[in-house]
């Protein structure tokens, strides 16, 4: 008999959310992190009663009312709704591209005059099949939008030509021909009152943790405690990069607290001209309506990864994935270890998708 049934390494969303439900089950876990803090990237820290994202803004949002229900019986989320803004060289522009960004470019009033604009620069720019986030963009929005609230923004934040991207990134953000400037879709958006932290300390309020504590350094040992590995971390590291390195997209974070009761007036406010270092300028307060005499702001500096580097964004373009499927296929043939998250899947998931996997992978391991 060992002394735990399940050893989860990561005590993010996705090991947090497998953790609390095989604990449920009557399961004995143990959660690992290599970090000081549970909840991953989801993490917040407090600066003068201000719950900052510190490893980027996190906003939860999602279509599934089973997804947002069981994240809601945990701690109750807001109603904010994000509505960056782009700032291009000064010039400001509401995201995500909408009728207010189309008059403010063009000073076109109706959805008909701006269809027949972004037509005209489609029909210009002779895309027929757009093979790259390039070509989709302009498919999309045209040439003009492209230029100014993509291209540079794109090429900063992912370190490669758009002409080298794949075409799904860009489809992340809604285009529509309505006055209205939510920048996601779904029925269920917002973020948890007291923040995120309250999410992940209500998820794992029953089950044994250890922070400060890196599988590779001990695995032997942390191997013999456990029945069955639960993995988050990067699936290359995993197989010790033996197919060769994954790429991910790093960042820097700057934080900065500030003697000023708002800052930028936005939570989120984006710079997508070609010459300014940061893709984004984050103001926490506006997350929780924070009414602080004080304020943090949070400059955004994407970097290529490097061992040792934070891995944020995987690049899912055909060179990784072909790598990606290689350590697929070799993490399927481990019995005694379950991979899951945005890091061992390696795609580009956002919350509610982490949440929704690990639930999936919960009821097939468990309940079937
Ligand atoms: P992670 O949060 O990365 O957790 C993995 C954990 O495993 C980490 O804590 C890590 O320290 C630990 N670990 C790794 N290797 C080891 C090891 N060897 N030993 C011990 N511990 C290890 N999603 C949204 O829905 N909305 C957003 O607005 C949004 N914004 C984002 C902004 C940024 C800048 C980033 C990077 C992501 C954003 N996301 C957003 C995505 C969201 O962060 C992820 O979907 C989610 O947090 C992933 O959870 P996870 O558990 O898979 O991974
Ligand atoms: N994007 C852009 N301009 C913007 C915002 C986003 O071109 O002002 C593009 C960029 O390629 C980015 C992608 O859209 O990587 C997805 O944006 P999202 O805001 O979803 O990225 P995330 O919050 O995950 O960094």
């Amino acid at each position: 008999m060992k002394q735990y049934d399940y050893l989860v390494v990561g005590a993010g969303l996705w090991g947090s959310v497998f953790a609390h439900e095989a604990t449920k089950r009557g399961k004995k876990c143990l959660v690992i992190d290599r970090r000081n803090h549970i909840g991953g990237n989801v993490y917040c820290e407090n600066v003068e009663g201000i719950n900052v994202h510190k490893y980027g803004a996190h906003i939860f949002h999602t279509n599934d009312k089973d997804i947002w229900d069981y994240v809601n019986s945990f701690v109750e989320f807001n109603r904010y709704t994000n509505s960056p803004v782009a700032n291009y060289n000064g010039e400001l522009y509401n995201l995500p591209f909408n009728m207010n960004t189309f008059y403010q470019l063009w000073k076109v009033r109706t959805p008909e005059e701006a269809k027949e604009k972004i037509r005209q620069q489609v029909e210009e720019a002779g895309i027929k099949e757009p093979g790259n986030l390039e070509e989709q963009a302009i498919s999309l929005v045209g040439t003009d939008i492209y230029k100014k609230l993509i291209k540079a923004y794109t090429e900063k934040q992912w370190g490669r030509k758009a002409t080298e991207l794949p075409a799904f990134i860009i489809k992340r953000l809604p285009v529509r021909f309505t006055f209205d400037n939510n920048y996601f879709n779904d029925r269920y958006q917002g973020i948890p009152i007291g923040g995120y932290n309250k999410l992940t300390e209500g998820l794992l309020k029953d089950v044994d943790v250890k922070l400060g504590v890196d599988f590779f350094k001990d695995k032997e040992a942390l191997m013999t405690l456990a029945e069955t590995i639960v993995y988050t971390g990067p699936i290359d590291e995993y197989f010790d990069f033996r197919f060769g390195q994954l790429e991910y997209r790093s960042l820097r974070f700057e934080n900065q607290l500030l003697d000023v009761e708002n800052y930028q007036g936005n939570a989120v406010v984006n710079y997508t001209d070609g010459e300014t270092p940061f893709t984004r300028i984050i103001e926490h307060k506006h997350f929780e309506f924070g009414t602080q005499p004080k304020t943090v702001i949070t400059h955004e500096y994407p970097q290529e990864w490097v061992k040792g580097a934070e891995p944020y964004y995987p690049v899912n373009d055909d060179k990784n994935t072909t790598v990606f499927n290689q350590y697929k296929a070799l993490a399927a043939e481990e019995t005694a270890v379950i991979f899951g998250g945005r890091l061992a899947e390696y795609r580009y998931y956002d919350m509610h998708q982490v949440v929704a996997s690990a639930l999936k992978k919960v009821k097939v391991h468990f309940d079937s």
